[in-house]
C-alpha cells in the first residue's frame, strides 16, 4: 500500500473511533496499530487495533475493522506450557459477525474472494452494541465487519503472540507496511 492510502485507513479508522463514543487518550491513538497479516491489503483482509492495557497476564484492545473488513482465521494454540489464548469479543458500535466451528447457520456468510480454503470456520455469532462472545484456546476463528464497520472490545489473557496460528500459509500478525 501507498502511504496515501494507509493513511485514508488510519482516517477511517479514527471516524470509526469516534463514531463510537469510547474515549482513547492522545497517546494510546498514536500507538493506533494497522494490520495486514502481510496478505497485502488490508481493506480486504486486516484489523485496526489500539492496546488500553497490556501487561505481563491480561491485554484489553479496542479492535476495529472497517465495513466487510475480514479478520482473517486463525486460532490461539497452546504454548510455552500454558493453555493458549482465550479471547472475549464485545461490540461497542456497529455489528460483527464472529465465526466459530460448527454447522452452517447463515445465508449471507461472505468469505473473502479467492479465500475460501482458508475460512473452515461456518457458524455466524452476530455480535451488536454491548453482546460479547467467548472463544476458548485453540479454536479457529475469523470475523467481519457490516456495512457500518464495527469497534469492539477485545479482552485476552497474555500467551507469546507471535504463536497465532493461522489458516492462510502466508498470513503473519504483522503490520501493514508501505511498498509503493
Ligand atoms: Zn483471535
Amino acid at each position: 500500500m501507498t502511504t496515501a492510502e494507509i493513511e485514508q485507513v488510519r482516517q477511517e479508522t479514527l471516524e470509526l473511533i469516534k463514531k463510537s463514543g469510547i474515549h482513547i487518550s492522545k497517546q494510546e491513538l498514536e500507538k493506533l496499530m494497522l494490520v495486514d497479516f502481510g496478505l497485502g491489503n488490508i481493506r480486504k483482509e486486516g484489523i485496526e487495533l489500539v492496546d488500553i492495557l497490556n501487561s505481563p497476564k491480561l491485554r484489553i484492545t479496542y479492535l476495529v475493522l472497517l465495513p466487510f473488513q475480514t479478520l482473517p482465521e486463525h486460532l490461539h494454540p497452546p504454548c510455552d506450557g500454558q493453555d493458549g489464548k482465550e479471547e472475549t469479543i464485545r461490540a461497542l458500535y456497529g455489528t460483527m459477525k464472529v465465526y466459530v466451528p460448527g454447522e452452517q447457520n447463515s445465508d449471507n456468510m461472505n468469505i473473502p474472494e479467492g479465500r475460501e480454503t482458508f475460512y473452515t470456520a461456518k457458524k455466524e455469532i452476530v455480535l451488536r452494541p454491548f453482546e460479547q462472545v467467548t472463544i476458548p484456546p485453540n479454536t479457529p476463528h475469523w470475523a467481519q465487519a457490516g456495512a457500518e464497520g464495527a469497534v469492539t472490545f477485545g479482552f485476552y489473557n497474555r500467551v507469546n503472540e507471535d504463536n497465532n496460528v493461522f489458516s492462510h500459509p502466508r498470513a503473519t500478525s504483522c503490520l501493514v507496511s508501505v511498498d509503493g
